[in-house]
């Protein structure tokens, strides 16, 4: 069982603030949010990042996918849209090495991803 954060919010250890979740997935919101709706999903097996992901473990990322269509809708934001990203090592600046992906919305992003 590794002690990364977001392990340690899954196990409630740590409080955060949570939008959805199920029996793999959580949705809670960002501490430090970049938009009206920043929300960070995560798959409560952990999972470094998508280099990690191999045959036997890639379906976190249907049900990651699913949880953030449920957030978004309780969040507000199906209609208006939304943005999800998931950040892999160095230069995209990942900081926590459990898998997640951010989901931003509330806002409008304009269409360029930089
Ligand atoms: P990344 O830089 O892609 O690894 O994203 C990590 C995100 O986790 C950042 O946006 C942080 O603001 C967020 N974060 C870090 N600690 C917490 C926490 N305790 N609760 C909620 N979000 C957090
Ligand atoms: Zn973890």
């Amino acid at each position: 069982m590794s002690g990364c954060i977001f392990c340690r919010i899954i196990g409630g250890d740590i409080p955060s603030d949570t939008i959805y979740e199920n029996e793999k997935v959580k949705v809670f919101k960002d501490i430090s949010p970049a938009a009206p709706v920043h929300l960070i999903i995560v798959p409560k097996e952990h999972i470094d990042d998508i280099n990690s992901l191999d045959a036997e473990n890639a379906n976190v990322i249907g049900d990651c996918m699913l949880a953030a269509k449920k957030a978004a809708a309780i969040t507000g934001v199906s209609e208006s849209g939304y943005r999800i990203i998931s950040n892999v090592g160095e230069d995209a600046g990942q900081s926590v090495r459990h898998l997640h992906f951010h989901l931003v919305g509330g806002v409008p992003m304009g269409e360029k991803i930089l």
